[in-house]
């Protein structure tokens, strides 16, 4: 057998290639999204195609195993933080996770995939749910077989879905965590929306050019320290945030001229986004060390700059003037409260997309449980709509008037990614008990943030998240930033405090 030294070596040689070719795969699939003209899309099918299959077979490889039989031996010398160590146990991770999946399955689930998205689309255009069922049922068929192969070590199969997007997170902590915030968001939201106080959302959807928009945008997110040396902004349909390699992160918005938020508010979340991956070690680009944690924790990243920071009092003392520079007659007679009450409305509404940050979570918890329910099978298929309505009038008081705006509206489940839906409410989840930590390490960041000083907790992230790639799971990560386990206690609080500043409840 070779030097494990000389294996390590050729598995990163191997990764890097691997990375190059994902990279390739990225700047497709950006440019389809923001350049590409219409007849582009049959080619560029073919091409995003390849490379997929490309990236598959190598990291799947026999060559792959024997790097990593090779350098196996490194790991009983070294402490399991050291870089080599990361990489060979995240390696394994993932490539043990893919070998274990027949390719016969992995074939019929990718058709399934794209078939099954097709036929959603159109169910949900038609608001038809019958169109989209026989295509849940074997969607959920495949994925049960999926979770069988992975086999997860608690027996839970949601554990062996869930690995894909939050490695080292269970569907019971999940569970335990959002049995203690679902009722307490429930009552929360039924008192603000008895509260006399209503926020005057009517000043957000007043004329906001597109172009003076985008200028405010850009300031706010050079200012939070998004690096437009190594990055850039542009337009498309859904806003989205892709990093292409060191020193190239890209991220995307739509501007809507009678809604203010909307493009403000997603710019600064994909900044969110965009500067964690601006803050991965590039010397370790190509390897699990120098990659993001999971799918939460990325999202922690972006509803900390969007919510915590981006929402706060604190702030809009520093953007507010430049935005009434802007935006001039539309933000005349606005004063500061009630540009502070609009930005943070809470009000039930159907759609998941379009949601506050308070309901936001609500909306979440429904779809986790109800995909529990579907892979259990205590939920069938077939009766999926009137289980979504039930959940929907227990939570938010709001029944839908038909399944596009119900079951039929998100993309995941008809994309098989089931497993997906609790790392968005974990990203709030992070984003606060993070917040928390920095605030406390840092001290007044509030009078930072109205001096438009966001150094000191940009330096806080990269320390404690962005510098370790993928060195700690999801849930090491916040015991270590933040000295407890993961805990609804500070987004709780952080939704609390603001509904009782605004509201009165
Ligand atoms: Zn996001």
């Amino acid at each position: 057998m070779a030097d494990p030294r000389t294996s390590y070596d050729a598995l990163l040689a191997e990764l890097r290639e691997i990375a190059l070719l994902s990279s390739v795969g990225s700047l497709l699939r950006w440019d389809e999204q923001t350049q590409m003209p219409p007849k582009g899309g049959g080619h560029r099918a073919e091409q995003v195609s390849l490379i997929a299959r490309l990236f598959h077979e190598r990291l799947t490889s026999p060559r792959m195993g024997e790097f990593l039989d090779g350098a196996g031996e490194l790991l009983a010398t070294l402490p399991p933080d050291a870089d080599e160590a990361v990489n060979v146990r995240e390696v394994r991770r993932e490539y043990e996770r893919q070998r274990k999946l027949p390719a016969a399955l992995v074939e019929e689930l990718s058709k399934t995939s794209v078939l099954g998205q097709q036929a959603w689309a159109e169910a949900r255009a038609k608001s038809d749910f019958s169109m989209f069922r026989p295509w849940l049922e074997k969607t959920v068929e495949l994925k049960r077989q999926e979770a069988a192969c992975i086999g997860a070590k608690s027996g839970d199969p949601y554990d062996a879905l869930l690995d894909e997007y939050e490695p080292g997170e269970s569907a019971s902590n999940i569970e335990r965590v959002f049995e203690e915030l679902r009722p307490a968001l429930v009552e929360l939201i039924r008192a603000i929306g008895k509260s006399p106080r209503k926020a005057p959302i009517e000043i957000l959807s007043r004329h906001y050019p597109a172009s003076a928009q985008e200028k405010l945008a850009r300031e706010a997110v050079t200012r939070i320290g998004f690096d437009f040396t190594g990055g850039r902004l542009d337009a498309s349909v859904h806003p989205f945030c892709q990093t292409i390699g060191p020193g190239d992160t890209r991220m995307t918005t739509r501007y809507d001229e009678q809604n203010f938020g909307d493009a403000f508010f997603s710019v600064l979340h994909e900044a969110g986004h965009g500067m964690y991956f601006q803050g991965l070690p590039s010397e370790h680009f190509g390897t699990p060390r120098g990659d993001y944690v999971s799918s939460g924790i990325h999202e922690s990243q972006s509803r900390l700059w969007e919510n915590l920071v981006g929402r706060s009092r604190a702030f809009w003392r520093w953007c507010l003037p430049r935005a009434r520079t802007e935006f001039g007659q539309a933000l005349s007679g606005v004063s500061d409260d009630d540009w502070h009450f609009a930005i943070n409305d809470v009000r039930p509404s159907l759609i998941r997309t379009d949601a506050d940050e308070t309901t936001y979570n609500l909306h979440v918890m429904l779809r986790f449980e109800l995909e529990r329910a579907l892979l259990s099978g205590s939920v069938s298929p077939a009766d999926l709509p009137a289980a979504w309505n039930d959940r929907m009038r227990d939570y938010l008081g709001l029944t839908p008037p038909d399944d596009a705006q119900g079951c039929l509206q998100d993309i995941h489940w008809s994309s098989g990614a089931f497993g997906y839906f609790p790392t968005y409410t974990l990203g709030n989840l992070y984003a606060a008990q993070f917040f928390d930590a920095a605030r406390r390490d840092l001290g007044d960041l509030d009078s930072q943030f109205a001096a438009g000083e966001f150094n000191p907790l940009l330096g806080w992230l990269r320390r404690n998240i962005h510098a370790h790639g993928k060195r700690y799971s999801g849930p090491q990560l916040v015991e270590q930033a933040s000295g407890e386990p993961l805990s609804a206690r500070p987004l709780l609080g952080h939704l609390r405090r603001s509904a009782a500043e605004l509201y009165g409840v």
